[in-house]
């Protein structure tokens, strides 16, 4: 397996090998059986899924659609959907898109969808599905969020294609096409009238298309976890923020070789007293399992236990500053195993139950030392 070199300061290609995808059984109806009652004011989870999001597809393409029916057959296997709220992926309205894009972009997407489809980049697909699935994924997300800001929620987990991170105003790049989160967040300053809120990346890449959108903004807390040097190239830890929103980006670029233990040093360290400064009033997590050791795009080392040691920090850390408000949103991860496993153990913690799986185990290597790192990051956050 060739695994993607990337040079610092220098964009490459997020893959360049075609990964054989498993043969695992389609999904497509579970959205449909997942009627539930909820009541208002109880403590329920969402979750968001269509099945236009498995017809957005390329088989020799890691961005495929086995890696969400990986995550539906999780959902089934551990009796999870009849627990949890569906919330319909209606298409996001053209207006909702354009906080975040351009039309020349949404006309582009819309264009190549109808011809057929095709290719924004080089890594980047579109077929003639594309455009309905981007626009639900982006709107099933919205409607997940203002639930859970106006508390018919109390947290949920949108599982939606493509994904968004990569995908800057102008153009769709990295497998992403339109970038769901920032609208999501965008949606919810707009209307919701909030303040303040955080996007949590733990996603293997940088974010470059969240942290494109929010830089400048003061009322956004951008904060990634990713390996550097990698794809896209952005996400030093020298990058904070501008203007009137220098400080609110938080990079924490971590070399390859990092496990569990950086991980979790990192965000008790660094990113939980900066979100604690921050007191943002919704989380919203780019969860992107591809930090596992056992991804075949990237080289970092976190284990299934260690990726849900996080989403539960996160999960708490919610409780603690924002009534328990936070959305999850799926961004990359390659291994349908990996894939399955952390989505239905990041449904056990939103649902506040203690069951976590971790059959994967450990690659059992050390981790590189990172004191310097931690330091020079206290530094440029004003962090004691
Ligand atoms: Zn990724």
């Amino acid at each position: 397996m060739l695994h993607q070199v990337a040079h610092e300061g220098l964009p490459s290609r997020l893959y360049i090998t075609v990964l054989k995808t498993s043969n695992i059984a389609s999904g497509h109806d579970m959205a449909h059986n997942t009627q539930q009652e909820f009541s208002p004011g109880g403590k329920t989870t969402g979750f968001v899924y269509n099945p236009v999001f498995l017809e957005h597809t390329q088989s020799t393409h890691p961005e495929n659609k086995e890696r969400l029916v990986a995550i539906l057959k999780g959902l089934e296997e551990f009796h999870l959907e009849e627990r949890l709220v569906p919330v319909p992926a209606r298409p996001a309205e053209e207006r909702e898109l354009l906080l975040v894009h351009t039309p020349a972009h949404l006309r582009r997407v819309q264009t190549i969808s109808r011809e057929g489809g095709g290719y924004f980049d080089p890594d980047t697909y579109a077929n003639a599905f594309s455009y309905d699935a981007a626009v639900r994924a982006a709107g099933g997300l919205i409607d997940l969020t203002l639930s859970v800001i106006r508390g018919t929620l109390h947290n949920g987990f949108a599982l939606i294609r493509p994904p968004g991170h990569h995908a800057l105003p102008d153009r769709s790049m990295g497998f992403c096409i339109f970038n769901n989160v920032a609208v999501a967040a965008r949606a919810a300053l707009d209307r919701e009238n909030l303040s303040r809120i955080a996007i949590i990346d733990f996603d293997v890449h940088h974010g470059n298309g969240t942290q494109a959108v929010f830089e400048r903004d003061p009322h956004v807390l951008y904060v990634s976890s990713h390996q550097y040097p990698h794809y896209p190239g952005t996400g030093a830890a020298a990058e904070t923020g501008s203007g009137e929103g220098s400080g609110a980006t938080l990079n924490m670029p971590l070399p390859a070789g990092c496990g569990d233990d950086t991980l979790i040093r990192m965000y008790s360290e660094i990113a939980v007293p900066l979100l604690r400064k921050f007191q943002p009033e919704l989380i919203l997590v780019s969860a992107g399992f591809d930090g596992h050791w056992k991804d075949p795009l990237a080289q970092l080392n976190f284990t299934l236990k260690g990726i849900d040691t996080l989403v539960r920090r996160l999960v708490a850390l919610a409780n603690e500053l924002c009534g328990g408000r936070i959305v999850f949103t799926l961004e990359g991860g390659y291994n349908p195993d990996v894939l399955k496993l952390a989505a239905v153990n990041t449904f056990f913690a939103l649902l506040n139950e203690d069951e976590a799986h971790d059959p994967l185990g450990a690659p059992g290597v050390p981790e590189p030392d990172l004191h310097d790192l931690i330091t020079r990051l206290k530094e440029l956050h004003h962090l004691p």
